[in-house]
């Protein structure tokens, strides 16, 4: 088999790399492990930024996005039983973020894809990246029970965090910077509406707690919980009354219960590999970068990258100039380290770290009443969350 781009992986990143490089006459073969039905299902982000849903949008995958993507212009602060909406638009000359499940994003890619792209193989194992520094990439790959090999110009390696592509950069060239956090997001769904039409991001005593949404029925909420929580040693009851407990107010604010229909425990981490390139070999998306989910990075993070990809190549074959190309990992890791540093500071902003003292508690109150109360330190905030521009 042979192609210009090989893509490993079928998630958002490398969904949307075969759409932009289709949409601009380059083809390229997309080898995804799970079947569909896995990866259409598998519940992750929800908060697209302007920027992702623009891009979207261009690629002809806006449709249902903006039928049913739920536009929001703020999000709601809470501590010390008191609120604070911070708004988009007035802060940032308009931007605003848009609530559309990453299932949703992936559904509509691989339609796309299926209907008019090039060839998107499910279960279709990549093994190993071969040939990365050499005119001549190479993946091997195994499908149907069979080993195969797609000779490719360029491979990019979408396939996340626990993916094969970034073991083919040499250790000798690589930089790692990471850090853990000793807590956890446990995640519901829950069929109930979401009892604020915008998301609630609450620092309490007892932890960070999160109300958000994935559409006007159904509500997505999280709590933080020690690292290595099992979910299910939390029965419903107990998932509700300790959110109830988080998010409580002064005023008559109430939680809506609803028959919970999934749970899961998501780890938190940070983490860079550098470089994103190493030859023909160019990573995008959590293959390359990892971020806690607090700032609602992840998946615009891996929009970036692609869309910085599809540029470079496209510059290459239009000018014969391989200048963005080269310039790929540098132009990505601007935007991500931007990233890193907005979802670390609105990590250590609401979560409670084991073993903080009174002072950091009190700090973490401070920062929080500085953004409630200064008109710059509040348009930090808005401006990274609807987000950095593509590099
Ligand atoms: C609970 C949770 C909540 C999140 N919330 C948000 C949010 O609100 N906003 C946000 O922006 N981000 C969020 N994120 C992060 C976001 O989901 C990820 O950043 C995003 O999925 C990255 O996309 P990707 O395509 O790079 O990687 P992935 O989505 O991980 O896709 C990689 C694909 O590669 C495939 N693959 C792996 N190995 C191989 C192989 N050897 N051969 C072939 N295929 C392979 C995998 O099966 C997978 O389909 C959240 C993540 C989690 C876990």
């Amino acid at each position: 088999m042979r192609t210009t781009v090989g893509i490993i992986g079928a998630g958002p990143a490398g969904l949307l790399l075969a759409r932009l490089l289709h949409k601009a006459g380059i083809d390229s073969v997309v080898l995804e492990s799970r079947d569909r039905g896995y990866v259409e299902q598998r519940q992750r982000a929800g908060i697209l930024e302007q920027g992702t849903a623009d891009v979207l949008r261009a690629a002809g995958a806006g449709e249902r996005l903006d039928r049913e993507g739920l536009r929001h212009d703020g999000i709601e602060l809470r501590y010390d039983r008191r609120r604070h909406r911070v708004d988009f638009p007035a802060l940032t000359g308009g931007r605003s973020v848009t609530v559309y499940a990453q299932t949703e994003v992936c559904k509509d890619l691989i339609a796309l894809q299926l209907k008019e792209g090039g060839p998107l193989l499910f279960e279709a194992e990549a093994l190993a990246v071969e040939g990365a520094a050499t005119d001549h990439p190479r993946v091997r790959f195994r499908h149907d029970g069979r080993e195969d090999v797609l000779d490719c110009a360029y491979v990019v390696g979408c396939d996340g965090f626990w993916g094969i592509a970034r073991t083919a950069i040499p250790a000798e060239l690589t930089r790692v910077f990471e850090r853990t956090y000793p807590f956890g997001w446990l995640g519901i769904l829950a069929d109930v509406p979401p009892s604020h039409d915008e998301l609630v991001y609450a620092r309490h005593d007892r932890g960070f707690a999160l109300l958000s949404m994935r559409s006007p029925s159904v509500s997505r909420l999280y709590l933080q919980v020690p690292e290595g929580t099992d979910a299910e040693a939390w029965s419903d009851d107990e998932i509700w009354a300790e959110l109830e407990r988080r998010f409580e107010t002064d005023d008559d604010w109430t939680l809506r219960r609803g028959p919970i229909t999934q749970k899961s425990v998501t780890p938190m981490r940070s983490y860079v590999h550098e470089p994103m390139r190493h030859g023909r070999l160019f990573l995008a998306g959590d293959a390359a970068h990892i971020v806690p989910p607090t700032g609602a990075k992840g998946l615009n993070l891996a929009v970036g990258d692609v869309v910085t990809f599809a540029r470079a190549l496209v510059h290459q074959r239009e000018t014969g100039s391989a200048e963005l190309l080269d310039a790929y990992s540098r132009t990505c890791l601007r935007r991500v380290w931007q990233a890193e540093r907005f979802s670390y500071d609105m990590t250590t902003l609401l979560h409670r770290a084991p073993g903080a003292t009174p002072f950091e508690e009190r700090l973490q109150l401070a920062r929080l009443e500085r953004i409630a109360s200064s008109r710059a330190a509040e348009t930090d905030l808005a401006e990274g969350y609807t987000g950095f521009p593509f590099g």
